[in-house]
């Protein structure tokens, strides 16, 4: 898969979902995939942008990827060989199909190695399931995210999920319009190339 550099913004952020936005750092999965998580920095700055995780634990991630380029390149691995399970679960899921046993399996690793990290702790008289960068070290994102992808994929709003259905997009989201209609990840990219690509075709005819 082709590596982009790219500055993520909040508009990236279309899934509905951590899980499904993490997936959707690839984009074009329909033509000509393109990767942007191009170093373990473009990983930091998409998880700043999901506003998941504390400024401080990003700050340390950043420090520690410095220092061990060749364990930030490792855990930037593990987080893709997940991002690519799920990819392909929810593909499947969201084409009526059940996900494959080694995707299951990879997913299932993911959440062995993230509640190993894991340390309860008391929050607002709750208990709550918390990750730190101290005992997940650099892959903190991957241990967050895989939570996320758990509760979802456990979850009645996998039958609200889509594919986009723009060109060069395959992006995922949760469709919670209330028709259950939704087409696009976003109306305001691929909707509007969508029916301004169908207006200038019927001109044409
Ligand atoms: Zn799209």
């Amino acid at each position: 898969m082709r590596l982009e550099h790219h500055d993520f913004r909040s508009a990236d952020l279309v899934g509905g979902d951590p899980a499904l936005d993490l997936v959707n750092t690839v984009t074009a999965r329909d033509t000509q995939p393109r990767d942007w998580l191009d170093d373990y920095f473009a990983l930091l700055r998409w998880a700043r942008q999901t506003e998941c995780f504390a400024r401080a634990d990003l700050a340390t991630l950043e420090t520690q990827a410095q220092a061990a380029p060749a364990k930030a390149a490792a855990a930037l691995a593990r987080c893709k060989a997940l991002r690519e399970a799920l990819c392909d679960a929810l593909y499947a899921l969201a084409h009526g199909r059940a996900p494959t046993p080694p995707d299951l399996d990879t997913i299932d690793q993911a959440r062995l190695a993230a509640s190993k990290a894991a340390r309860l702790v008391s929050r607002d008289s709750r208990l709550q399931t918390h990750w730190s960068a101290e005992r997940s070290g650099l892959d903190l994102i991957a241990h967050v995210i895989t939570a996320y992808a758990i509760e979802l994929l456990k979850d009645a709003r996998v039958d609200r999920l889509r594919v986009c259905d723009g060109n060069d997009c395959g992006w995922v989201f949760i469709d919670t319009s209330k028709s259950g209609r939704r087409r696009w990840c976003d109306m305001a990219t691929c909707g509007n190339v969508a029916k301004a690509r169908r207006f200038q075709q019927r001109q044409r005819e």
